[in-house]
């Protein structure tokens, strides 16, 4: 890629920096259904994880690599630290890749010098031209970014960008860390970059941001407009905190105003040619299937892919929009695949129909997961007559998202009413193979099985959030439950879908419970990995 591009490279980091939300924790084979679907929709480098961080991290990049990044596909990249074991297990994670980068980071900003590094500005500088060098040796493309570049000394800043290019560092990522800057300042940072220096032409200029003050985009824009020329964002702007920049937004935001964006990009002005690679109808089905698997809802307002985005409500609007679309739409809503919901399947849909059209929703699944969810899609065409595309995707994400071996919810059984006192009684089988079974009572039925789940499971753990959304409208409908739990200072989420939603209730606190008790025997074996090696 060379410095020229006379585009947007898109660099998704809902893998990494997304997941980094507080409960959105994703096991390997959710990563790698997100990873597909990013390749489908055509982002430039795919950041999956932070190899270094754990196994189960090092594990999700190493698959990503080997089955998403195709000579065709995507960039696989990995974060590192600026240090020789963070970066080698970064080259180790990327190498199935036919195009693989190693990210690798270092603080410049004296207050993160003084109190974390506890290192001088010419140690500092040492260090990054020594990593980006190591880094080197294994891969080509290799990218470097200044952390919290944005409350950096500029003169300072613009000596380790001149240094680490040297070094071989092809792509240079401005951060706005913590999401202070403003858009003319952070376009006076990129501007100044530029002008500053002197190598700046043979790498591309990244930046990446959060949302803190709700100015992600807005940012990024104004960045585009000074030559920057890689954008760092995720899905749905998932990411820690307020999260990143939104991925749909700049994209739709770059389409839907090229005219302005053009002349900044050495373009005519009426020049239709894209300014990104993105497909912008696979933006809405990847919206969902984010928002599904790391159980983080899309509030209704959001920008592009919220439910009322392109619903026109207020009377005088729909008047407008029926005479003609263009008077208070900005763009067509088929644009980012947000078509009719169909009614696509039904009872006597057999497995070649089902098996298609979820190939055409961009899943694919084994053998064993299409049986699997091949059964559970007649026992729902059982109970409802109609399925249509958002049940489909409902069943798949359900059958995709059960955690292996861990507790499995074999019985839930309740009685309530008016005149009785909330009762559940529950069945699991245990990580051990036993079956146990329990029962309580509770301030309603929910709360009474979740009551009897702990009993058996024992797992300490309190409940946050609970949430029931109708997957389709009518009252034979899905629903769908997302619940988070927190456990010391982490928290999980849980999602399933079911035509009865006290079954997906019970359904969705035992997946989050077993992402919990996964992630504590990750740490066991994690613990004991790091101890061996020091
Ligand atoms: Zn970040």
């Amino acid at each position: 890629m060379s410095n020229n591009t006379d585009r947007i490279i898109i660099f998704d980091t809902t893998l990494r920096d997304g997941e980094q939300s507080p409960g959105a924790t994703l096991n390997i084979e959710e990563k790698l259904t997100i990873a597909k679907q990013l390749a489908r929709l055509g982002v430039d480098v795919i950041e999956a994880g932070f190899a270094f961080a754990s196994p189960g991290d090092f594990g999700a990049i190493c698959k990503i690599a080997e089955i998403v990044g195709t000579e065709n596909g995507p960039i696989i990249c990995s974060l590192a630290r600026a240090r020789h074991d963070d970066i080698k297990a970064a080259a180790k994670a990327i190498a199935p890749a036919a195009k693989g980068r190693i990210h690798t980071f270092l603080a410049t900003s004296d207050i993160h010098l003084e109190y974390k590094l506890k290192k001088t500005r010419s140690e500092v500088l040492a260090i990054a031209e020594e990593m980006v060098a190591y880094a080197k040796t294994f891969t080509n493309d290799i990218e470097f970014s200044p952390e919290d570049a944005g409350r950096s000394d500029p003169e300072f800043l613009y000596e380790v960008l001149e240094k680490v290019i040297a070094a071989g560092a092809t792509t240079v990522n401005i951060p706005d860390t913590v999401g202070y800057t403003t858009p003319s300042e952070f376009g006076g940072l990129i501007k100044g970059i530029k002008e500053n220096v002197p190598n700046i032409n043979k790498a591309i200029i990244s930046v990446h941001g959060h949302d803190d003050l709700g100015l992600a985009v807005a940012n990024f824009l104004e960045a585009a407009k000074n030559g920057a020329r890689q954008m760092e964002c995720t899905i749905n702007g998932i990411g820690e905190r307020a999260g990143n920049a939104a991925l749909e937004e700049l994209v739709m935001a770059l389409h839907v105003r090229r005219q302005y964006f053009n002349p900044f990009f050495g373009r005519p002005v009426d020049s239709e040619a894209p300014l990104t690679n993105i497909d912008t109808h696979q933006i809405y089905k990847t919206s969902r299937l984010v928002s599904n698997l790391t159980g983080m809802l899309v509030q209704p307002n959001k920008a592009i892919v919220g439910a009322n985005a392109f619903a026109h409500e207020s009377g005088i609007h729909q008047d407008g929009v029926l005479k003609n679309k263009l008077t208070y739409e900005i763009m067509d809503a088929q644009l980012i695949g947000l078509t009719e919901n169909q009614i696509v399947l039904g009872k006597h849909s057999g497995r070649n129909a089902f098996r298609s059209r979820l190939k055409e929703l961009g899943y694919e699944l084994s053998d064993t997961e299409l049986n699997k969810a091949f059964v559970r899609f007649k026992e729902v065409a059982d109970k409802k007559k109609e399925i249509s595309d958002w049940d489909l995707e409902a069943i798949v994400n359900d059958e995709i998202q059960q955690a292996p071996d861990l507790f499995r919810l074999e019985l839930v059984q309740v009685s309530c009413g008016d005149r009785s006192r909330p009762t559940a009684t529950v069945t699991l089988r245990t990580p051990a193979g036993e079956e146990l079974t329990d029962a309580a009572i509770g301030t309603g039925p929910v709360d009474a099985i979740y009551k009897a789940i702990n009993r058996v499971t024992n797992v300490p753990n309190q409940l946050i959030e609970y949430s029931v959304q109708s997957v389709t409208a009518g009252i034979d409908a899905i629903g769908e439950v997302t619940i988070r739990l927190r456990h010391e200072d982490r928290v999980f989420s849980g999602r399933a879908a079911n035509t009865d939603i006290i079954v997906a209730s019970a359904q969705a606190y035992v997946n989050a419970l077993n992402r919990l008790y996964g992630a504590m025997q990750g740490e066991r074996q994690h613990a004991q990995m790091v101890g061996t090696r020091e």
